[in-house]
């Protein structure tokens, strides 16, 4: 989707499909900082208080508890009647996810 911020208001179509087309530097950076999603989650570890600052991933479920890799899995409390828990890890740089949800 074409995005006319910053360039002239009275710019033709043509002009526009122009810069659309071949962007300068400036708006090819701008469009870049706009699509790159600069969102960031912070991760606290629920056992030790350990957090940093993650981009996250598509993949990434609703986590019910997060730890260190490093804990033991009895760290959390289990999980509530009928719910399925499952573990992934890989989440930032030494995070296990923990994920309960109704089977
Ligand atoms: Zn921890």
């Amino acid at each position: 989707m074409a995005n006319r911020h910053g360039l002239p208001a009275k710019m033709t179509d043509a002009e526009f499909n122009e810069i659309d087309q071949n962007p300068p530097a400036w708006l090819a950076q701008s469009r870049a900082n706009r699509t790159g999603k600069k969102v960031w989650v912070e991760l606290t570890c629920d056992v030790c208080g350990y957090h940093e600052a993650a981009r996250p991933k598509k993949w990434w479920p609703e986590f019910t508890y997060l730890t260190c890799e490093h804990h033991e899995i009895g760290s959390v409390p289990d999980p509530a009647e009928g719910m399925h828990r499952s573990e992934i890890d890989g989440i930032g740089t030494r995070f296990v996810a923990i994920v309960d949800a109704k089977p």
